[in-house]
């Protein structure tokens, strides 16, 4: 008799604990509703326990403590009761390293599931900082869930994300953890959570025999129907809360006979499950003033909905122009931010933009440096081996124009590069303006300096001077 068994699944939730806007796509054109939040998806959750005899496994692959203000403000606090009452089987994590490793490891423990991770050790024992797996049995299948963290947290991003440890990809680490599990612990299915991102999990799944299910993040794909790769099936369930990964399993024998997939809209229709919904209603009750307040107001729809460029950014990037005076501005490319639908812009809104609130920094920079930190960005962004991919979206640039080609080796994409009206002049100096060493990282440019502004206020600024905003598309980065 075969057993069923469901693996649920969120991933990049950022914090996003009630319904929020999102973005859709529909005919070539961009829609907006209002979806997610703990208290829907933990209802979901308990209908389809209910369904299955509790025949159910529920993960959550990270970015989950970091993107809104009371999540942030808190150090991810504030979610600790909601998440142990959701009934997660286990996690990974990628932005929760941003208060630092050994906040990390504290808030793990205070959760009532583990934490997973193969890739990350501490510098100085060489040994791993979280559990590398979890075997879990439901309905007569025993499973092994590994996790993977994500692997740019020591590479791309702010230093103290990652003091004291370091991180791998895990493809060298997995084998061996799938041998352990199979041989010694006699599961019948590995099932790996992860948050390398969509195109690197692709190679590994192609690289590694014997992984059962991948259940991917980082990425924000929704994959509105899985994707088998060496006999793995893989989903990613795009981000902010907005969807659940529904995989429902048929098994005989520690063998998957059959699947059904559904990529579930946490649409107004799911009941809120009451108990969540007041934990999340205290949780946001003491800020609701200050984040309710109106600044402005926008014509277009603001997302970050696109590799290259977007309203959203190029809002932030006006802002930082207009606080700092300098001739260029550049920020990363996240890609965390509930979408601002034309209309109000809310404080809330702001937070959700850009919710570390870095000061609006300033450097001189070479057209050289300029050049060469694009070509490392896109070659972060587009590598064509994905494990060398390192993103986010491409670099978030105003002031300059940067025609490139995608399909170019790393290193050689950009074909043509202008700062304003003119040509870059690769030894001339140039003003720029940015946030966070992701924005110009520490090695380029000099005369850093921090300006007595943070991101939030020159947003309100510029708002305020310019409403109703209108932040179209420049053409910054442009693909040729
Ligand atoms: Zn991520």
């Amino acid at each position: 008799m075969s057993d069923r068994l469901s693996i649920l699944q969120i991933n990049d939730s950022h914090g996003y604990l009630d319904l929020h806007d999102e973005y859709f796509w529909k005919n070539g054109k961009q829609t907006y509703r209002e979806v997610g939040g703990y208290a829907r998806i933990t209802s979901y959750f308990n209908e389809v326990r209910d369904e299955n005899s509790d025949a159910v496994i529920v993960l959550d692959n990270g970015d989950t403590i970091h993107g809104t203000y009371p999540v942030v403000k808190s150090e991810g606090e504030v979610l600790i009761p909601i998440l142990n009452r959701m009934g997660f089987d286990a996690w990974t994590a990628h932005w929760d390293f941003a208060y630092g490793p050994d906040h990390l490891v504290k808030f793990a423990e205070k959760l009532n599931y583990p934490l997973l991770a193969i890739n990350c050790y501490y510098e100085d024992s060489e040994e791993l900082v979280f559990d590398p797996y979890k075997i879990v049995k439901r309905d007569g299948v025993k499973m092994g869930l590994i996790g993977i963290a994500n692997t740019i947290v020591d590479k791309t991003m702010p230093d103290r994300f990652s003091e004291g440890i370091y991180l791998t990809l895990g493809n060298e680490e997995l084998p061996k953890y799938i041998e352990e599990l199979r041989v010694e612990n006699n599961v019948d299915l590995i099932v790996v959570l992860s948050h390398l991102g969509y195109p690197q999990e692709v190679k590994l799944a192609k690289q590694v025999d014997g992984i059962d299910v991948l259940v991917s993040g980082h990425t924000h794909n929704r994959l509105y129907e899985p994707s088998e790769v060496n006999d793995t099936i893989i989903i990613q369930s795009g981000c902010h809360g907005s969807f659940i990964g529904r995989l429902d399993l048929d098994v005989d024998q520690g063998k998957i006979r059959g699947y059904n997939h559904e990529l579930v809209e946490i649409d107004e229709s799911v009941t809120p499950d009451r108990e969540v919904q007041k934990m999340v209603n205290e949780v946001l009750e003491p800020h609701e003033d200050m984040l309710g307040e109106v600044v402005g107001e926008t014509k277009l729809g603001l997302a970050r909905d696109k590799v290259m460029e977007t309203r959203m950014d190029n809002l932030l990037l006006k802002a930082l122009i207009d606080a700092s005076g300098a001739e260029m501005a550049f920020s990363n490319g996240w890609r965390y931010g509930s979408p601002v639908p034309p209309g109000k812009i809310t404080v809330r809104d702001l937070w959700n933009i850009i919710p570390t609130n870095p000061p609006v920094s300033v450097c001189e920079i070479t057209g050289r440096e300029l050049w060469n930190m694009m070509e490392e960005n896109l070659g972060n962004t587009f590598a064509r081996d994905p494990y060398n991919q390192m993103g986010g979206y491409v670099k978030r640039c105003y002031g300059v124009n940067v025609y490139f080609k995608i399909e170019n080796a790393d290193g050689l994409r950009i074909q043509e590069f202008f700062v304003g009206d003119e040509r870059l002049d690769k030894d001339k100096t140039y003003k720029a303006s940015f946030v966070t060493t992701q924005g110009i990282p520490a090695r380029y440019g000099k005369n850093r300096k921090d300006l007595n502004i943070n991101a939030i206020k020159a947003l309100k600024g510029y708002i305020s001077k310019n409403s109703p905003v209108k932040p179209e598309i420049e053409g910054t980065i442009i693909p040729i």
